[in-house]
């Protein structure tokens, strides 16, 4: 597991910015967390004081991801694309979900520990 300020936020997966958390302080006893913003700090050092000094992520990536069925049928019936998927499974639906959300985040993570680039239209590869 990625440790430090490079590794991506323990409560998001956004690149972190500095915010560090380790439960008592004791890094020789609890793992050390990075966070992108003061309110994934502040819900991080909530879950962590709840639950031994460990965030568990799996509960909550599940619990995300059952939360995120919703936005998605929204913008599913927004394109008009609900009915093909009106007869799918909650795992199948999750399964879409998480294959965007995985791609996101690993995304940021390789970002994350690349320099910045300058943010100047252009400057990515091109693709072709
Ligand atoms: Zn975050």
């Amino acid at each position: 597991m990625a440790h430090g300020w490079l590794a991506p936020c323990a409560l998001c997966g956004r690149q972190s910015r500095g915010f560090l958390y380790c439960h008592l302080l004791r890094r020789d006893r609890f793992p050390d967390y990075s966070f992108c913003s003061r309110t994934c700090t502040d819900l991080g050092m909530a879950l962590a004081r709840e639950n031994n000094g460990v965030i568990d992520k799996t509960a909550r990536e599940t619990q995300a991801l059952r939360e995120a069925r919703r936005p998605f049928a929204e913008a599913l019936t927004a394109l008009g694309l609900m009915e093909p998927f009106h007869n799918r499974t909650a795992a199948e639906i999750d399964q879409l979900i998480e294959a965007a959300v995985t791609g996101y985040v690993e995304s940021m993570q390789r970002q994350a520990a690349m320099p910045e680039r300058s943010g100047t239209p252009f400057d990515d590869e091109i693709p072709f």
